[in-house]
């Protein structure tokens, strides 16, 4: 999709809806260029910095800004997807993907408030 006013609007829609849905007490920053991400402190960006453009999504969770390539995407859906993917890299820091990183996902699409987020997660993760 081309990354236009509306559909930067809808994906911060989305991220302050994930937000809520996940007890974080912020909503990321969102940024959807990749000049965005080469302008962040390259401490944040390490390692997902160059290649950025190559994902759907990245979370830069110490940053609390979650990046969405709006271009490689084809549907509101699909952005939806991505966004709620990335809300769950920063509200559950210590899941990997895989099954339990799936379960959250849809738990969080079918409209299930996490938890707030243990004291020692919301120290250590800012979150
Ligand atoms: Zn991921």
């Amino acid at each position: 999709m081309k990354n236009r006013p509306v559909i930067i609007d809808y994906t911060q829609e989305r991220l302050e809806h994930y937000s809520r849905m996940a007890s974080l007490s912020f909503t990321p920053t969102l940024i959807t260029r990749t000049r965005e991400v080469l302008a962040m402190p390259q401490k944040f960006t390490r390692g997902r910095r160059t290649s950025a453009y190559k994902y759907h999504g990245v979370c830069y969770s110490r940053a609390k800004t979650i990046f969405i390539n709006i271009r490689l995407h084809y549907s509101r859906k699909s952005i939806d997807t991505t966004v709620v993917h990335e809300i769950v890299h920063i509200r559950y820091p210590y899941l990997s993907h895989g099954e339990p990183f799936e379960k959250r996902i849809e738990a969080m699409q079918k409209g299930k408030v996490s938890k707030p987020p243990k004291h020692k997660y919301v120290e250590k993760w800012g979150i």
